[in-house]
């Protein structure tokens, strides 16, 4: 999976399969045993996935579903494996947003209705009205936002489900101009390692503060485990230096959060999806 992965970590996967279209995935999941796990992935941008690698089936968006539609003024179908990048691209060539904030976020649609991303006071779901999802018999139906539970990067689904595509609210009142897209890309090269294998935030900010500041503060900046390191640019982003493994990385974030534990009597949680076997 390491070729899967921003952080460029973790073992393989029994089958990886990358649909080529709806009815080739709802084939493929009619054929599944109930008792295989199914994992879906979409750019991988945040998940640490475990050095052993995981058992089942891993169902990867990063080429399919990657359409963007008109419903009407105000409205706009996007699939799940259209990148953040590319929507908030999209509604800049046609005038449309908000949609500045998605531009730094390095992951899928689908990455971000599971995560509720956002950045500089956005989140995925304030935009989305609906979503189209697929279960794992391969039924593919449509659900109101109001059916899931929706918290800062935290989305709690009314069944086991995957998402296909969501409808958001889009319109030329909120245009995303270029300037928009600059200005936050400069503010994000100023404060976050870019340039390195990293997963983002490792940690939610927990209420009233910020992992980041708690983890300098107790002074780990720069501390390593392995081949993987505290970045030196912004605490709450952990680097893969090269060769690490997900157990150096696993270890790094259990040492961050004792440390910080201790110092603040703060339990950080994890934002990385850890997922697979050790
Ligand atoms: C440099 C950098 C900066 C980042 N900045 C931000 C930021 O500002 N804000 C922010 O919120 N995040 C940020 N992230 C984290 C990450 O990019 C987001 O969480 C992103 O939305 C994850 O999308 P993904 O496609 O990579 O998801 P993945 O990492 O592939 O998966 C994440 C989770 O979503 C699930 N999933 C993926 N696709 C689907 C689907 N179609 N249906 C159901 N489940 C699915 C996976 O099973 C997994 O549980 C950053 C990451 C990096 C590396």
């Amino acid at each position: 999976m390491a070729k899967h992965t921003s952080w460029g970590i973790g073992g393989y996967a029994d089958l990886f399969y990358s649909p080529k279209s709806r009815e080739g995935l709802v084939s493929f999941l009619s054929t599944i045993d109930a008792n295989v796990p199914i994992t879906w992935i979409g750019k991988g941008t945040n998940i640490l996935v475990r050095d052993a690698g995981i058992r089942g089936v891993v169902i990867s968006t990063k080429s399919f579903l990657k359409g963007i539609e008109k419903i009407s003024e105000y409205l706009y179908r996007v699939e799940a494996g259209v990148t953040s990048l590319e929507l908030a691209l999209f509604c800049q060539k046609n005038g449309i947003g908000p949609a500045a904030f998605f531009s730094g976020i390095p992951g899928s649609i689908g990455g971000a209705l599971t995560m509720n991303a956002g950045s500089f006071g956005m989140e995925t779901w304030d935009l989305v009205k609906e979503v189209e999802v697929i279960n794992s018999k391969g039924n593919i139906s449509f659900i109101e936002k109001e059916s899931f539970g929706i918290a800062y990067r935290t989305v709690t689904l009314p069944f086991r489900l995957w998402f296909l595509s969501c409808s958001m609210f889009l319109s030329s009142d909120e245009k995303t101009t270029k300037d928009n897209l600059i200005e936050l890309r400069n503010q994000r090269i100023k404060t976050q390692p870019l340039s390195e294998d990293t997963c983002g935030s490792v940690f939610k900010n927990p209420p009233g503060n910020f992992a980041g500041a708690l983890i300098e503060e107790s002074g780990l900046k720069g501390f390593k485990i392995g081949s993987a390191s505290i970045s030196e640019q912004h605490a709450n982003f952990i680097v893969n230096e090269g060769g690490a493994t997900a157990r150096d990385i696993e270890d790094l974030i259990q040492h961050a959060r004792q440390v910080v534990k201790k110092n603040y009597d703060i339990d950080l949680q994890p934002e990385v999806r850890i997922i697979g076997e050790a």
